[in-house]
């Protein structure tokens, strides 16, 4: 296996030219009072640290049950927990990226502008810290958000706390409940693109169908992100090439300089990334893997680059630096915005998000067949010559319009949700 290549040698951008607008083409979404859009119409509560997360999840167990079924418009209700928030070097330099997650998560579009919050009271992740006012979106900017404090005097007793969070949460649903899917340009769909269980079609098959159709996203004005650090730095020249400016290629080597040293910290293997079932599958190393897994990002120039947890802020095609590891890629797309999920298979992988609606692509009939109540769409067609890339990239874009209207996955259709994972490189204490 090459070593990885230098950062010193990288050839200036070359981008190619704009591709060609794409127009008529739409779907129906929530529009947001911020200007984003969902695909969702969700109730998300926020917490600011892991010890929350029991009672969180009893109150929504509750809000489903005794709340959910008198607001039919609302989708379902989220709790954003996590292992974050007490317990760790919160002014550590690198704390800024799991915190700044927590924060872009509360505002990702799926939930409408609608922020509750629940602390427990002396965590060192205060609501305020969290969420400083003006940081993001809020409905109403002058209240702040809504917090529910555990340890508040006020609270006694377990039902006292449980009772807090369920009438909080039904004026939010009240105005979640009174909004109405509109007609939308594809130009508010923000998509993720993962894969995950890779093997050695992913590159051949469904990669190249999803850039296919990524660059049918960006010609209609959408925003597409494309991430997993280990699986993009061998190919980095290839990105920095297609960087739109020298300050993008710039971005792009300044997330991979910083992940090669974060992977140097803790001593990482070269062969770290490429699990024993993508070599089952057929890839050797980390190198051809790299070279399957960028095909994701389409043929169109590079727009812009976000760091970890960073909040995505313009269209077009981006490089969001986030780890390969499905759950922390997925939780980082999201707090940059994602209203939309992409997610490749060969080996196969029942993942899924209960914040945003995830597709997934197989790329073997084989495994199409046997998850045929998993997979959303089967790229092993075009290995099989039943199908083009083109066509399976097309289909794959009418498939992304329609689940973005709100046609189920079949993740969402079974309820298979992963957790949230923030990626923390600064120490816990
Ligand atoms: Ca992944």
């Amino acid at each position: 296996m090459p070593e990885a290549r230098s950062f010193e040698t990288l050839p200036a951008p070359q981008p190619p030219a704009d591709l060609p607008p794409l127009e008529g083409h739409s779907f129906h979404g929530y529009r947001n009072a911020d200007g984003s859009v969902g695909t969702r119409n969700l109730l998300a509560v926020t917490t600011t640290v892991q010890c929350v997360a029991g009672v969180l999840e009893f109150a929504v167990e509750r809000i489903k049950k005794e709340l959910l079924p008198q607001y039919p418009n609302v989708d379902g209700v989220v709790g954003l927990t996590h292992s974050y928030g007490c317990g760790v070097a919160i002014d550590a330099p690198d704390a800024v990226i799991p915190i700044r997650t927590v924060r872009n998560l509360a505002s990702n579009p799926n939930f409408g502008g609608e922020v509750m919050v629940v602390s427990l009271g002396c965590e060192k992740l205060q609501p305020e810290r969290l969420l400083p006012a003006g940081s993001i979106p809020i409905r109403d900017q002058r209240t702040g958000p809504d917090v529910v404090c555990l340890q508040d005097e006020k609270h006694v007793g377990f039902m006292s706390m449980i009772d807090s969070i369920l009438t909080q949460a039904q004026s939010h649903l009240e105005r979640l409940n009174a909004r109405q899917r509109e007609s939308c340009p594809v130009s508010e769909l923000v998509v993720g693109m993962q894969c995950g269980g890779s093997d050695a079609f992913s590159g051949v098959t469904a990669n190249p169908a999803v850039g296919f159709a990524t660059d049918l996203l960006v010609r209609a004005g959408a925003t597409v992100m494309f991430s997993e650090n280990t699986e993009v730095r061998d190919a980095v020249d290839q990105l920095t090439r297609r960087a739109a400016t020298q300050e993008v290629a710039d971005a792009i080597v300044h997330e991979l300089a910083w992940y090669d040293a974060y992977l140097a910290r803790g001593q990482a293997d070269r062969s770290a990334n490429t699990t024993p079932g993508n070599k089952k599958g057929g890839l050797s190393n980390i190198v051809e893997k790299a070279m399957g897994s960028i095909v994701k990002s389409g043929s169109g120039p590079i727009h812009g680059v976000i760091a970890p947890g960073e909040k995505v802020k313009r269209k077009g095609l981006i490089f969001a630096a986030t780890p390969a590891s499905d759950f922390i890629c997925g939780t980082l797309q999201l707090a940059a915005g994602m209203n939309l999920h992409v997610f490749t298979t060969g080996r196969g992988t029942p993942y899924g998000l209960a914040e945003c609606p995830v597709i997934k692509v197989a790329t073997r009939n084989d495994l199409a067949r046997r998850w045929h109540d998993l997979m959303d769409i089967n790229a092993g067609r075009i290995a099989s010559g039943e199908a083009t890339i083109e066509e399976l990239g097309w289909e794959l874009f009418q498939r992304m319009l329609a689940v973005a209207s709100g046609e189920k996955t079949w993740a969402e259709r079974w309820g298979l949700h992963n957790d949230l994972v923030l990626f923390n490189p600064a120490p816990v204490t």
